[in-house]
């Protein structure tokens, strides 16, 4: 028995005289293991249901490890996010960023902003195009955009050949092709991820028709951006498969019926809708938001599914801002961070069926997210210009995008200055 217990004790100084030896080798113990770690930060990963303090190793690009406790020492760079949360990177999946030099114009134009003058600040690691390109100028914005940009974009390609190019063309019906819009789709199947309908003051059918027949020719979700004042919100919603997403939930504007309606209720068959399968996202823009519609469509039991943002030239000075400050709006209604968090990374990841993004999985990408939650009076304003008033508020410390960091709000990963 002694002697079994003096071979445990002297193994174990062997052993740990043996490692810290070894520590002083190079190159016999991986002992940078991993490129970035963020050590002690609150994680909520709503895929992998996981809310708790760990810590996440990254390595090559790509989530390597999520522990109780990493060392340090297997990494080349540590980041302490104490008191902050860590969460996969954000996913807008409402976007307008088809920029380019003409007037007046959202497709190749001044109407749409760049992606990453926005998103990294945000939080916003991958952004979808909601349509501005169609099936006809995709291979221009591909070309202009989207291979240029360091934020990952996607879209959905409008069923109208030429896009969000103004009236008349994006009304035109002899543009919009459910056999093209398709192909294109199945030729870019790694970033289109739907088809939009979003134009049309008519009041035939056949535009939302086509639309819908490239969704399914594609296997993809059809999006549905309201500005379409001849038809009705029931039918629209009632054509909707369910995967389906209808934006601009919450506007309250002429073109389109509120979801409440003028006692205060959400309208049955909207919570139908839902039930159903049909995904509300939120459309923001300069329009799309009004808390005389979220606020009651939230008590009512009708949250939108995700937080796009309809971010373009005129919603991100507005009432919008950024995801941030959509998500802090929620927070002020009632929203737990949780299901903020949820909504703006797992949720969109899902609507567009791209279910390797907007989760901290072990090899996942490295898009990630460090947000703090700011306490104080703030203000929040919905498209009428209404404000509600709040005590937190969201904001990006860190964002990484596949393993790089490309925003640092207040030099977390950055070195200390001494003179
Ligand atoms: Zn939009």
């Amino acid at each position: 028995m002694f002697l079994r217990k003096l071979f445990v004790a002297v193994r174990a100084v062997v052993i740990k005289s043996l490692f810290v030896f070894l520590l002083f080798i190079p190159g016999l113990l991986p002992a940078q293991q991993y490129d970035l770690l963020i050590k002690y930060g609150h994680v909520i990963d709503p895929k992998n249901n996981i809310n708790a303090i760990k810590d996440i190793a990254v390595a090559n690009g790509k989530i390597a490890k999520m522990e109780n406790d990493i060392l340090s020492s297997q990494s080349k760079k540590t980041v302490d996010a104490t008191g902050l949360y860590v969460v996969p990177g954000l996913i807008d999946i409402h976007t307008h960023v088809f920029v380019g030099s003409k007037a007046d114009k959202f497709a190749d134009g001044i109407y749409s902003v760049s992606p990453d003058d926005f998103s990294f600040k945000s939080g916003v690691t991958t952004v979808v195009d909601a349509g501005t390109s169609g099936w006809r100028n995709f291979p221009l914005f591909k070309q202009q955009v989207i291979d240029k940009s360091q934020t990952r974009v996607l879209a959905f390609i409008n069923i109208v050949g030429s896009g969000m190019s103004g009236k008349p063309m994006q009304e035109d019906i002899n543009d919009m092709n459910a056999d093209s819009a398709a192909l294109v789709a199945e030729k870019y199947r790694d970033i289109i991820v739907g088809i939009k309908i979003g134009h049309y003051e008519g009041s035939d059918w056949t535009p939302f028709n086509k639309a819908l027949d490239a969704s399914k020719k594609s296997n993809t979700p059809m999006f549905v951006e309201c500005h379409l004042p001849q038809y009705s919100l029931e039918d629209q919603l009632k054509k909707m498969r369910p995967g389906d997403i209808i934006t601009h939930s919450y506007e309250q504007v002429s073109e389109r019926m509120p979801v409440v309606d003028e006692q205060g209720k959400v309208r049955p068959f909207v919570l139908t809708a839902q039930k159903r399968g049909v995904l509300f996202d939120l459309g923001h823009g300069g329009a799309g938001f009004w808390f005389s519609q979220a606020v009651p469509a939230f008590q009512q039991g009708l949250a939108p599914n995700s937080f796009g943002s309809d971010l373009h030239r005129f919603s991100m000075n507005a009432g919008m801002k950024s995801m941030l400050n959509i998500m802090s709006k929620y927070m002020a209604i009632g929203m737990s961070i949780e299901d903020v968090v949820t909504r703006a990374t797992w949720n969109p990841a899902r609507s567009i069926k791209r279910e390797d993004l907007g989760n901290l999985s072990e090899g996942a990408v490295a898009d990630i997210t460090v947000l703090s939650v700011q306490n104080g009076k703030f203000g929040f304003i919905d498209a009428g210009g209404n404000k509600l008033e709040g005590n937190k508020k969201l904001e990006a410390e860190l964002t990484i995008r596949a393993g790089k960091i490309v925003w640092d709000l207040n030099g977390l990963a950055a070195q200390q200055w001494k003179q």
